[in-house]
Formats: C-alpha cells, sequence, structure tokens
C-alpha cells in the first residue's frame, strides 16, 4: 500500500532511514499533512497545463502532490543532504526536475527555459523558509521570470503584512513592493501543529495573482518603489518627517518636496501608512516632473 510522503508516518521513516536532522538555520520545518498539501494544490488551481517552480522541496511532501497535478515541477533545494532523499522519494515522478541550488542565487529565467519542455503558464508554489521570505518574494518579483501566480505559506504574520491594506498597521514598503505587481489575498491558515518541527508561530497560505499591469502607472519605477521605502522609515512620524530624514533638509530639497506634495494633493502631515498605492504613485510622478 503506497503512503503519501506527507503522512506522518511515512515522513518519520523517510526522516530515520536518511539519518537526517533538521537545520534550523535553513528554516526546515516540514509538513506532515496531506489534506492542506490538497488544499494548496487545489487553492493553486495546479493542472497539467501549468509549469510549477517549488522552492525548498524538503523531502519531497509537497512536490509530490504537485508532480501527481502539473505538468511539470522544477524545485530548487539549497540542503545537499537533501538531494539523495529527494532522488528516491520523487523516483516514481518522471515530470520533477530538482536542483540543487540557493533559489537566490539561482538563474529562474535560464533554469526554467532549460527544464520546462513547453511553455505554459508558470506557478509558484511553496512551503517557504522563514527566515527569507521576503527576499525570495522579492527575487521573483524582480526577475524577468513570467510567473502567473503565487501561491506560498509563510509566517502568518508576514502574509498579513503583504496583503495588507493602507491605513492598517500592517501596511508598508513591503506591501506596496507586491501588491505593485500582485494582487494579494490569503486563501487560508495553517496551524503550527501539521509541521515538524513545530514552528513557534502559525502560518499563512498567500495567493498572489499577476496584474495585466502594475496596480499604478508611474514614470520611475526605481524612484517610486525608493519612496514608498523612505516613506516608512520612521514609524510613527509624519509623511513629511520621513521625506526630509530620506530626501535631505536643505532648503532646496524642502522646497521641491513642498511643491510636489501640494501638485499632488497630499497633506505633508498624514502618515506613511495612510497613502494608497495610487497616491504614491501620483507624488512619485510629480517629485520626477519637479526634479
Ligand atoms: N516543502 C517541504 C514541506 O513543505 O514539507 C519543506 C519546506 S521547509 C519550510 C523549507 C525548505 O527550503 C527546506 O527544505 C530547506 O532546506 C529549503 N531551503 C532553505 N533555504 C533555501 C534556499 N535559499 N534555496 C532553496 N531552498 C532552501
Amino acid at each position: 500500500e503506497y503512503k503519501e510522503i506527507a503522512t506522518p508516518s511515512r515522513t518519520k521513516e523517510i526522516l530515520k532511514k536518511h539519518g537526517f536532522s533538521f537545520k534550523k538555520s535553513l528554516g526546515q520545518n516540514f509538513l506532515t499533512e496531506p489534506n492542506i498539501l490538497r488544499k494548496i494544490v487545489e487553492t493553486a488551481g495546479i493542472d497539467t497545463h501549468t509549469n510549477v517552480v517549488e522552492v525548498g522541496p524538503g523531502i519531497g511532501a509537497l512536490t509530490e502532490q504537485l508532480a501527481k497535478n502539473a505538468a511539470q515541477v522544477l524545485a530548487f533545494e539549497i540542503d545537499d543532504r537533501l538531494i539523495p532523499v529527494l532522488e528516491e522519494t520523487m523516483s516514481p515522478y518522471q515530470n520533477v526536475t530538482v536542483v540543487h541550488n540557493d533559489v537566490l542565487k539561482a538563474d529562474l529565467v535560464g533554469t526554467t527555459k532549460e527544464v520546462f519542455k513547453e511553455e505554459r503558464p508558470i506557478k509558484v508554489v511553496a512551503n517557504l523558509p522563514y527566515y527569507i521570505t521576503t527576499p525570495i518574494m522579492m527575487h521573483f518579483l524582480e526577475s524577468d521570470l513570467d510567473v502567473q501566480e503565487m501561491i506560498v505559506m509563510m509566517q502568518k504574520e508576514v502574509a498579513d503584512r503583504i496583503s495588507a491594506k493602507p491605513g492598517t498597521k500592517a501596511y508598508g514598503s513591503l506591501s506596496i513592493a507586491v501588491q505593485y505587481f500582485m494582487e494579494a489575498s490569503i486563501a487560508f491558515i495553517v496551524p503550527k501543529t501539521v509541521f515538524i518541527p513545530q514552528p513557534n508561530v502559525d502560518s499563512a497560505i498567500i495567493k498572489l495573482t499577476k496584474r495585466d499591469k502594475p496596480a499604478v502607472e508611474v514614470t520611475n519605477e526605481k524612484e517610486f518603489f525608493k519612496l514608498t521605502k523612505a516613506s516608512f522609515q520612521l514609524r510613527r512620524k509624519t509623511l513629511w518627517n520621513n521625506l526630509i530624514h530620506y530626501y535631505g533638509k536643505d532648503d532646496e530639497t524642502k522646497a521641491w518636496l513642498t511643491q510636489s506634495l501640494s501638485e499632488a494633493e497630499i497633506d505633508p502631515s498624514r502618515r506613511g501608512e495612510t497613502l494608497s498605492l495610487e497616491e504614491f504613485g501620483r507624488l512619485s510622478n510629480t517629485l520626477e516632473k519637479n526634479r
């Protein structure tokens, strides 16, 4: 009788056979609940027309479910000790390619071109290593890889920040960096009890869907992201304080900021966390025009 990798008994068997010990420094918390994995695959809408990129397959719990549904799966795993384990656990699945590499150092466009036999919509599905959730998200968003959807598990607290709306406590430059490119929503919460070892916090599955075009039209993307980061540097200070802290306190800079804020019709005494993407876009474009 075949037991899925994610069942607690099979997971323990695999770990024991290979003498595997978890490395906290690599964010290794393995999922041991097949129902949650199925729910992830369902949420992601994976079918035989989809190619999937996975980050951190571990012993292959999620990879197996993806392989059963997707056209092809490409998985990046950093831990060399897991490569022989995956070779064994993934042997029934011809459509899985494991690449032994740090995903942050991987050439995503090149590797996907090499591995995927046919050009199909690409989805990123992963139970992310929590210590580098944000860098991984940014690595995908900033790459030229055309990712249609990302369905990823992360700490609930980070998922809250990514999907936050203006005016809420969780809203910040990360919300904007992601929501500029993708529509973000939390699909469901995952309790910490379904992992071994158990993490300290609950997790959430976040679903990001690529927008046809960015959420706002900006004339200079780099400067737009600099502005949004600058606006949240000093959390309890006004937008004005944040802007002069970042751009400079000299008269010329202050005049440029005052003029641009006024033209963009944004009150400098507001706080960064109250500005919508649209307002940040308007302010950024006005600043660029008046530079
Ligand atoms: N997918 C498995 C599961 O759901 O049970 C394991 C998820 S575990 C939270 C994170 C995985 O990411 C681990 O296998 C870890 O070794 C791997 N990992 C950590 N840092 C990585 C990196 N920079 N690049 C690729 N994989 C990484």
